[in-house]
């Protein structure tokens, strides 16, 4: 593997690559070593300064363009990242430690896809025309919001700069996008991309920093929109704050999803789904399914049949191509999951496989399932954000309903069965912005994706998304005489 080209400074801001190492150093750590592998600033006063001004002064003359115009360079930005994908993907694994494995079909593909789609899609955005009584009509014009703030979790860096930028810039904004503290390295090579493919200057700028960096863009007066991809209680500060300005928001938060196994369903694919809905990105993915509820008929089986498949897992160099399962992003984040696991031993939690750390440099964790698990229990109520499934038994629809339902969060949810009739019924009563049947994790940009309940606002992907990045101008035409009382 070769080691791909580090972006060159910290912020990418009007265009270029902008450094200031008077702001706090961020240091960049390769999860699967442990070593640091680069060093960022986090944004000073006077580089946020820079980005929302350059952003500002840019956004204008950007959403004059044809959506033609626009969507040429966002589609030929999405062939970059698709010619650069093996660069791309190997800096994706040192930003998070996720396998190559995953990351070389997984992450700059899919930041590709929303460029593409959303590229295609810019120049069809249009309003529409109103008849109305006596020859009247109104029309409407969809517009942009103005600048956009783009806020980051570290599981999918490049993913989440695509997915937010691609939309954004599609229905003419500018976008200052803020990631992670934990993965600051794979958004500045989109903004290089971006630039390279003829964005022109100003429309997507790349700040580093921690949440107070994020706060201070939310806040500012000449921000129009917030999308954040992130925790429950940083989604909670960031709408709040986006409130005192009436901003739009998009909020992609945490979860605790559902996973229903019925003793009809094939039972290979349903612990192909489970194994996809917990152990993929070393179970760090927002919408996993990490409450998996086996009917009881089928539990001891599905169970051997996943201790069986998970002995075949490849833990090991993430830069290895045969490797398909890698270390956690970070070492705060396994300490977090280890706390957890720890938690479910306790509260009476069966360890069925896993639960130690794997004696070797960097933050790696066995691949852990938990079965007899409550619905009290811990590690049956809060995200995890680890490798760590949950198995719970039910005995019919009625009852596991009502438990699947019994959550505060409401991003995914997921039903394995060969019964057509119940799958639809199941997936009607879920309480899940998001859900699959016969399969778990699918996130095409074709598809919405986003919760409900305390998962999220809004909707990122398919046509769903422009409704969260464009707004709506109404104009009444009088075509009749007016008249007034007096
Ligand atoms: P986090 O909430 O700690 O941080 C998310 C981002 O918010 C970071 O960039 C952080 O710097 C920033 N931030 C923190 N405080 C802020 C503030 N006051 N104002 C503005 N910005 C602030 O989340 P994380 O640990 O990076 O990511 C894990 C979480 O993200 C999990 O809960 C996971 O479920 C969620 N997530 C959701 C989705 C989704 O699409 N629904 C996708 C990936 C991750």
């Amino acid at each position: 593997m070769t080691y791909p080209t580090q972006p060159t400074a910290s912020h990418f801001i009007d265009g270029q690559y902008v450094e200031d190492t008077a702001g706090t150093p961020i240091p960049v750590i390769y999860s699967a070593t442990g070593k640091q592998i680069a060093t960022v600033h986090a944004a000073t006063p006077a580089i946020v300064e820079q980005a929302i001004s350059a952003a500002r002064r840019a956004q204008d003359g950007w959403a004059a363009l044809s959506g033609t115009e626009r969507g040429r360079i966002l589609r030929r930005a999405a062939d970059m990242l698709r010619d650069r994908n093996h660069d791309l993907s190997v800096l994706e694994t040192y930003d998070t430690g996720k396998p190559y494995q995953e990351t070389s079909v997984a992450d700059a593909t899919s930041g590709a896809d929303a460029l593409e789609y959303f590229g295609g899609m810019a120049a069809t955005l249009t309003g529409e025309h109103i008849p109305l009584g006596g020859g009247d009509w109104a029309y409407t014009r969809r517009e942009a919001l103005g600048v956009c703030v783009g806020i980051g979790a570290w599981n999918y860096p490049t993913q989440i700069a695509c997915w937010k930028a691609a939309p954004a810039l599609a229905c003419g904004n500018a976008m200052i996008f803020k990631p992670s503290e934990t993965t600051p390295l794979c958004a500045l090579k989109v903004a290089e991309i971006l630039h390279e493919a003829g964005l022109p200057a100003g429309l997507y700028n790349v700040v580093q920093g921690m949440g107070e960096v994020g706060a201070a863009l939310v806040g500012d007066p000449r921000v129009d929109k917030v999308s954040l991809t992130g925790s429950v209680p940083t989604g909670r500060k960031v709408y709040a704050a986006a409130a005192q300005g009436m901003k739009h928001v998009t909020m992609e938060l945490g979860g605790k999803s559902p996973l229903l196994v019925f003793d009809d369903a094939d039972l290979d694919a349903a612990v192909s789904g489970a194994i996809l809905g917990n152990f993929y990105s070393s179970g760090q993915v927002c919408s996993n399914g990490t409450r998996v509820f086996v009917q009881k008929g089928i539990l001891e089986p599905f169970l051997a049949r996943l201790s069986e498949r998970l002995a075949q897992a490849v833990i090991g160099d993430p830069l290895d191509p045969e490797t398909s399962f890698g270390p956690m992003v970070s070492e705060a984040q396994m300490k977090i999951v280890q706390g957890y696991i720890a938690k479910g031993l306790d509260e009476g939690a069966r360890l069925v496989t896993g639960g130690r750390q794997i004696a070797r440099d960097g933050f790696y964790l066995e691949p852990t399932v938990f079965a007899d698990v409550t619905d009290d229990m811990t590690i049956a109520r809060e995200e995890i954000f680890g490798p760590v499934m949950a198995v719970l038994s039910f005995d019919d629809e009625d009852e596991v309903m009502a438990r699947a339902n019994a959550t505060e969060f409401g991003l995914a949810a997921g039903v394995f069965t060969r019964d057509l009739e119940r799958a639809h019924r199941v997936v009607a009563g879920f309480e899940a912005g998001t859900c699959y049947i016969n399969t778990y994790n699918d996130a095409p940009v074709e598809m919405p994706f986003g919760g409900s309940k305390l998962s999220g606002v809004g909707r990122e992907n398919s046509k769903a998304a422009i409704e969260h990045y464009s707004q709506l101008k109404s104009v009444y035409v009088r075509m009749s005489p007016l008249e007034a009382p007096f």
